[in-house]
């Protein structure tokens, strides 16, 4: 054979009175198979195959792809995982208000709140430029804001105890803080995107390990003295940051 030894062509498939559609992929391979992903579904079979069979074989096969196309739809609905594409007009969170990304060409590089926008100033607008401009912006804000956040925090916690933790700001993947036993307090940087009260239920959560160093009931009360209704807070917090996305992730 000459040239590509691959064809593909799209069709349709109908189930329940609704048609959806699926890339027919002839190749060199001996059997039919079939692939649900992202991209879609995919139909892999050999020139032999007649295509009366395989229509019988994706209508055969209905329920299981549109089971598979349900659960890829809400995957890429879950809103933590949505990644951010760093173009002009999207979204961006920050101190939980939400400002438009507003791409202006000059020099030198910059970003600054203007009202509603997150203005950012650039020669290029390719999203591998703009990226690391606004997670670096966002780390310096984070660093800066939750240090003065944990001072206001300290003031209540002194009653309660006298160690004052060294501050870190950093990506976790699956948690919002952390305290070391050398009395390290990290933050997730993706906090920023959230409240005031949301980085505090946090900065409370860590500095009550100062004094209970697990998940005990102690601990619970402990929080509940030093931040009143912390567990609802925990659960709002982790609720808003969700629904944010994320844009600390590649697409
Ligand atoms: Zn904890």
């Amino acid at each position: 054979m000459l040239g590509t030894s691959q064809r593909s062509s799209e069709r349709s498939f109908s189930f329940e009175g609704r048609t959806y559609p699926y890339t027919l992929v002839i190749s060199k391979r001996k059997t039919t198979a079939l692939s649900v992903s992202h991209k879609g579904v995919r139909v892999h079979t050999n020139r032999k195959a007649k295509l009366k069979d395989i229509q019988t074989f994706v209508e055969s096969k209905a329920s299981f792809i549109l089971k598979h196309l349900k659960r890829i739809e809400q995957d890429q609905q879950k809103p933590e995982t949505r990644a951010y594409s760093f173009q002009d007009g999207e979204t961006f969170w920050y101190s939980g208000k939400p400002y438009t990304l507003c791409l202006k060409k000059g020099t030198p590089k910059k970003i600054v709140l203007q009202k509603e926008d997150l203005v950012v100033t650039a020669l290029n607008f390719d999203p591998k430029i703009i990226r690391p401009l606004v997670l670096a912006w966002y780390f310096a804000e984070a660093d800066r804001i939750f240090r003065e956040r944990l001072v206001l925090c300290l003031k209540t916690f002194k009653k309660y105890s006298s160690v004052q933790p060294t501050l870190v700001i950093k990506l976790f993947k699956g948690k919002w803080g952390h305290m070391t036993k050398k009395r390290v307090m990290a933050l997730n940087v993706r906090l920023i995107l959230g409240e005031p009260k949301h980085w505090d239920s946090v900065i409370y959560h860590e500095l009550a390990h100062i004094k209970h160093f697990n998940h005990s009931p102690a601990f619970h009360d402990f929080l509940e003295k030093l931040y009143p209704n912390h567990r609802k807070l925990q659960k709002e917090t982790h609720q808003f940051l969700k629904n944010c996305g994320n844009p600390f992730i590649m697409e």
